[in-house]
């Protein structure tokens, strides 16, 4: 058991929420989940020791070990399924595939459910539990209302998830299995979303949309602080995510804006951040590479079911975080996306899901494009493992 001074050290320091768009402060009591100005709310800490993760790192696995770093001031209230602390593995043979030998894939498919979504839903479902909410619900392309259900079984909080059409069996039948509410509606999950909204469950009960809460983002971030912990500075140049409704890539900018507040981590540091979308969604690109600050909404969605997110909320943030680490945004043909699920089988052992499989096709187009140079130390974040989307 921890010591009453130990425990006390692993309180959260949270001080408030900020709004990344308007700069106004919201105290941690105010219940906002959303800026008044519609933008997402980012927590924000008390930036002093422990700082250091030689403090943090003899602490039992788990992503609740960077638990002043997480927004849930109540122990009693903290959810865990064994979330956090997945494998960082050199994969030398897919890496020269690639054209980059360096290559390390963060294998986010270890976690609970199968998938990176388990990390920001333990920490949004313990803040629902935290501020004694009793329903929570969400639309989903499929992963993240598998590990909603599974944390709010845990917690014993009820779930309403919507799907929409299509979504992959094993993550429906996944809900249902941990006793959520399934609904179907709409062909992509912005038509979900706006299902859930026009027909509510009944009383009350909290968003756990990506971005509509200030969980999710914070329990991803810890996939940042992770690879960081594993890491020296100068042995990480980019961080490749997948990106979807984009909370990995805002939670890493985060991740790094926070160490750099911290003092741990200098420029000379910081990792380039990629996003890669596939090219049947990809509305991040798009602006991207049209320069604009915010994305405009895809008509049509198709491709890996966690890219086809038309509209993402967050999509000005996930360009700001692009642009401010000096990455890019790229789109991967579903051929290319295939084929890199074949290579990471056959030359890694690996088995990642078709968003994850864009990602690491993304390091081969980038080497071309000269944006990765051949020795450069690259992680690419796999989102979820295949037995998911078999
Ligand atoms: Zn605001």
């Amino acid at each position: 058991m921890a010591s009453p001074a130990e425990a006390t050290s692993r309180a959260s320091r949270l001080v408030g929420y900020l709004c990344p768009a308007c700069d106004a402060l919201h105290g941690t009591d105010s219940g906002a989940l959303l800026c008044t100005c519609g933008s997402p709310l980012f927590a924000r800490y008390r930036l002093d020791a422990p700082s250091d993760t030689r403090q943090i790192a003899p602490r039992p696995r788990g992503m609740w070990r960077w638990a002043e770093w997480l927004p849930v001031r109540d122990a009693a209230a903290r959810v865990s399924l064994g979330e956090g602390d997945t494998p960082l593995l050199p994969v030398p043979r897919l890496g020269e595939a690639l054209g980059v030998p360096r290559l390390l894939v963060k294998d986010e498919g270890r976690n609970p459910t199968g998938t990176f979504k388990a990390r920001g839903l333990a920490v949004a479902v313990s803040l629902a539990k935290e501020a004694g909410v009793r329903t929570i619900a969400l639309p989903s392309a499929g992963n993240a209302g598998g590990a909603a259900s599974a944390y709010a079984a845990a917690a014993g909080l009820a779930c309403r998830v919507v799907f929409p059409e299509g979504t992959p069996r094993a993550c429906v039948e996944e809900a249902r299995a941990h006793g959520a509410e399934v609904r179907m509606a709409g062909r992509h999950i912005g038509e979900a979303a706006a299902a859930l909204r026009a027909d509510p469950p009944p009383g009350p009960w909290r968003d756990v949309s990506t971005f509509r809460e200030p969980g999710r983002v914070e329990g991803k971030k810890t996939i940042a602080l992770e690879i960081f912990e594993a890491l020296r500075d100068g042995e990480l140049q980019a961080l490749v995510f997948p990106t979807g409704g984009g909370t990995g890539i805002v939670a890493a900018r985060r991740a790094i804006e926070e160490q750099e507040g911290l003092g741990r981590r200098g420029l000379a540091g910081r990792p380039k951040l990629f996003a890669v979308q596939g090219t049947g969604c990809a509305p991040v690109v798009q602006a991207w590479e049209a320069g604009r600050d915010r994305p405009e909404p895809w008509p049509d969605p198709t491709g890996p079911p966690g890219l086809r997110v038309p509209d993402p909320l967050a999509g000005p943030l996930i360009l700001r975080a692009i642009r401010e680490t000096g990455g890019a945004a790229v789109a991967i043909r579903p051929e290319e996306v295939a084929k890199a699920q074949s290579d990471a089988a056959r030359l890694a052992g690996l088995s990642p899901g078709l968003e994850s499989a864009a990602a690491l096709a993304a390091v081969a187009v980038l080497r071309r494009r000269a944006l990765l140079a051949e020795g450069d130390p690259v992680v690419v974040v796999l989102t979820g493992d295949r037995l998911k989307d078999p």
